[in-house]
């Protein structure tokens, strides 16, 4: 019969269950024969039927001294081992397992008296330790295997009775030589002896680290208490020196008697309390705030002007607009008026203006980033019962300036948002509105805090997004694009400088030529502003320092040729106009909050029904413009000859490939009006052409914003000839001839004008 994880020893008596039918069958077979049945183990007790090649090679001849029968075919038996046997071969594994088994001849191995006496001494010692680690060994047990005389009997007593693995016991069971189990034995008690000590040991490490922290525990306590009786306890040293600074605070009475009052309760709660950690914190952000400490603003608006154009090249208007702010802001005595705010694509130079004007005032500076706010929260603070309340970014920004006039740059205020958290523009107004302001209550401090004496100036990419009420509040400065010769001049008088400074290079170790400059403006950067360029241009210092000191040059010459070694392949090549008249493809302009760019719309005719298709980044005031498009065209369909049921046999689809900024608005309506009548008549449209302007159902075409940014783009584009609407004349009067040379402005007030300038020619076709 296979035994699972168990081996039998001569002499052992167990009893055990079996339920394997085939074990069963054995069992009532060997009872009926003679009472003794081969016992072996099986090498892996998971294995339901093992042959012969699964079972050790040695195993046990016991017999069987009671069987009891247990429901399901189960099966309760008492064996004893009488000696050991080698499996020889399975001869029959159908019903019950078969074997042939021979008993292993005695060695006759008679090991010499004094020899058996020594090995029966050690033993006994490795067993008597073995006890001592053991507690489950009894001493009963153990008392009466140590009187054994016999060597053999002694070894063969613990083997049965101790409790070890079945591998072990097959293993004592493989030995037939007294002295090879005597040896096996031994290590095998001296192992697990070893294992309990080291158990042992770990428990007790385990131990006194528990008592330690319970200890240290106690002590904490009881020091508290002692402290507690002296009346001496940390929180009474920060009370006295929060007292002291109430005292020294620049604030009205009613401020210091809120402090005060925050400091008894302060005193009262106890250290060590969550409470206590709570008003310490309340203490410290009101003894933080500049209550009525301000700083002395230099009013001298000559000052001011020197120091806006030393900082910034050009923005002429800006600056001028900002002195007049000044003006008015000294003259009409502080903190009325609308606040400032700064519109313009990214790196123009909005949050450096800010900085700017903080300088010539001599007033401290603080920036709060609004991109991206949503809570409430964040702009009037959190209610003290919150759990980790914390005031309003504007709170944080004048606890970091300590004064109550600063200059606060409302950076990025078209980006705030509102969700469920509450009305972020609502919070914002506030602040903002002059009548309002001077009492500005944060959740978190909740004594009404005066931001009157704050210059706000907020800055932003896009006006559209920006809430209208809170567009009322503010004076708006734009701040547009660059044009290629004004970023050179940045560059030169700003930008190099500056960076050359930051990445320690000193005057003449770096040397950039115009045209490598021209080139890395055009060819590197693309961008309304000028913050990739300054990026470039530091890229370009930090490898000029590395060749000063690696290659101990005395100057680096950056010129058009050697510009790759420092930036690497050219980036951008300006999308060019067509070479050749196309029909179908009208190129528009478009305004992005990153500055301006063409934009080739694309129309196809297929047979079909009817339908209208558009397709690419489009928005739907732009969806809408097309439709009023494609109204006008059925209008005048007579005119172009184009046959009524053109409309019902053809679907029409209009594509507007995707630029890297999403595109929305009106100003592409005569575009699309204009690609689609090509498309239907045949007629190429001019590929040097651009145009922009909306449409009207009747064909006029109206004004459009951004104009400086179009035109920049239409002339980097290569466009020679740009349709503008004539409502945006005035516009044009106000930029910079600088842009608008070799461009051919042509104002159109009708579509029947735009038409006549962008297609190539009249072809008389019949429509279809
Ligand atoms: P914005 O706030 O508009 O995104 P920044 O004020 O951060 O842009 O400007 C980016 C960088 O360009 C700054 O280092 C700034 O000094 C520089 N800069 C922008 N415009 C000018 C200018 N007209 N003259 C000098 N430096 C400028």
């Amino acid at each position: 019969m296979a035994l699972r994880a168990t081996t039998i020893l001569p002499d052992m008596i167990v009893h055990f269950d079996i339920n394997r039918s085939k074990s069963v069958r054995a069992m009532e077979e060997a009872v009926q024969e003679e009472q003794d049945i081969f016992l072996v183990t099986q090498l892996d007790p998971q294995v339901e039927d093992p042959g012969a090649d699964q079972l050790y090679a040695m195993g046990c001849i016991a017999r069987v001294k009671q069987i009891v029968k247990l429901p399901k075919g189960m099966m309760r038996i008492l064996v004893e081992g009488l000696e050991r046997a080698e499996l020889v071969r399975l001869t029959d594994q159908e019903e019950y397992l078969e074997a042939e088994v021979e008993i292993p001849e005695n060695s006759g191995e008679s090991l010499p008296a004094n020899v058996q006496e020594a090995m029966l001494r050690s033993l006994k010692e490795i067993f008597l330790a073995y006890c001592q680690e053991n507690p489950k060994v009894s001493r009963e047990l153990s008392a009466q295997f140590l009187g054994l005389e016999d060597v053999e009997r002694l070894v063969d007593q613990i083997s049965i009775n101790l409790p070890l693995e079945y591998e072990q016991r097959q293993k004592l069971l493989e030995a037939s030589d007294l002295s090879e189990r005597y040896e096996l034995l031994g290590s095998i008690l001296a192992n697990e002896t070893e294992i309990f000590q080291i158990r042992a040991d770990i428990q007790r490490k385990v131990q006194e680290r528990v008592d330690k922290g319970q200890r240290e525990y106690i002590l904490r306590e009881q020091l508290k208490l002692i402290r507690e009786e002296l009346g001496d306890d940390t929180s009474m040293l920060d009370a006295d020196k929060f007292a002291e600074a109430v005292e020294k605070l620049q604030a009205s009475q009613e401020v210091k008697d809120k402090i005060r009052e925050e400091i008894r309760r302060f005193k009262n709660v106890g250290y060590n309390s969550s409470e206590s950690a709570v008003i310490r914190g309340y203490i410290e952000t009101l003894l933080s705030l500049p209550w009525d400490k301000e700083s002395q603003d230099n009013e001298d608006l000559k000052r001011a002007r020197e120091i806006l154009d030393q900082d910034h090249y050009g923005l002429k208007k800006v600056k001028e607009r900002v002195l007049e702010y000044l003006a008015v802001r000294t003259l009409t005595g502080k903190g009325q008026g609308p606040i400032l705010c700064l519109v313009g694509p990214p790196g123009t130079g909005k949050t450096s203006i800010a900085r700017s004007i903080a300088r010539a005032l001599e007033k401290k500076y603080v920036r709060i980033c609004l991109g991206g706010v949503r809570d409430e929260a964040e702009i009037r603070g959190h209610r003290r019962t919150y759990v980790g309340a914390m005031a309003g970014r504007l709170v944080q920004g004048l606890q970091q300036v300590k004064v109550k006039n600063p200059l606060m740059l409302l950076d990025e205020i078209d980006k705030v948002s509102s969700d469920y958290k509450g009305d972020t523009s609502s919070a914002l107004l506030e602040v903002l509105d002059s009548e309002q302001n001077s009492h500005f209550v944060d959740h978190y401090v909740e004594i009404p805090l005066d931001l009157s004496q704050v210059l706000f100036i907020a800055t932003a990419n896009d006006l559209g997004t920006i809430p209208r009420p809170l567009l009322d509040r503010m004076e708006i400065i734009e701040v547009s694009s660059y044009t290629e010769n004004e970023k050179e001049h940045i560059a030169q008088e700003h930008l190099i400088p500056k960076q050359m400074e930051a990445n320690g290079l000193k005057k003449g170790q770096l040397i950039i030529r115009r045209e490598a400059l021209q080139q890395v403006i055009s060819g590197y950067t693309r961008e309304a502003g000028v913050r990739t360029l300054e990026r470039r241009i530091g890229e370009i210092c930090r490898k000029a320092a590395r060749k000063v000191l690696e290659e101990d040059r005395k100057r680096v010459p950056v010129t058009e040729k050697n510009l790759e070694e420092f930036l690497g392949k050219i980036r951008y090549h300006f999308r060019k106009a067509n070479t050749s008249d196309e029909v179908g493809i009208v190129r528009g302009l478009a305004w992005t909050s990153v500055g301006g760019d063409t934009l080739q719309i694309e129309v196809n005719l297929l047979p079909g029904k009817g339908e209208f298709q558009l397709t690419g980044q489009l928005g739907d005031v732009m969806k809408e413009s097309a439709r009023a498009g494609i109204s006008y065209i059925r209008s005048v369909a007579e005119r172009y000859g184009i046959k009524k049921e053109f409309f019902n046999k053809h679907d029409i689809h209009i594509h507007i490939p995707a630029g890297a900024v999403p595109k929305d608005g009106p100003s592409a309506g005569i575009t699309m009006a204009t690609a689609m009548l090509s498309a239907i008549t045949g007629i190429p449209v001019r590929a040097d052409l651009a145009m922009t302007g909306e449409i009207t159902l009747r064909g006029r075409v109206l004004p459009i914003g951004g104009l400086k940014e179009k035109l920049l783009a239409a002339k980097k584009a290569g466009i020679h000839t740009v349709l503008v609407p004539d409502e945006n004349r005035p516009d044009v009067e106000e930029i910079e001839s600088e842009i608008t040379e070799g461009l051919e402005l042509v104002f159109v007030k009708q579509m029947d004008e735009v038409l006549e300038q962008a297609l190539a020619e009249r072809k008389e076709t019949d429509g279809n």
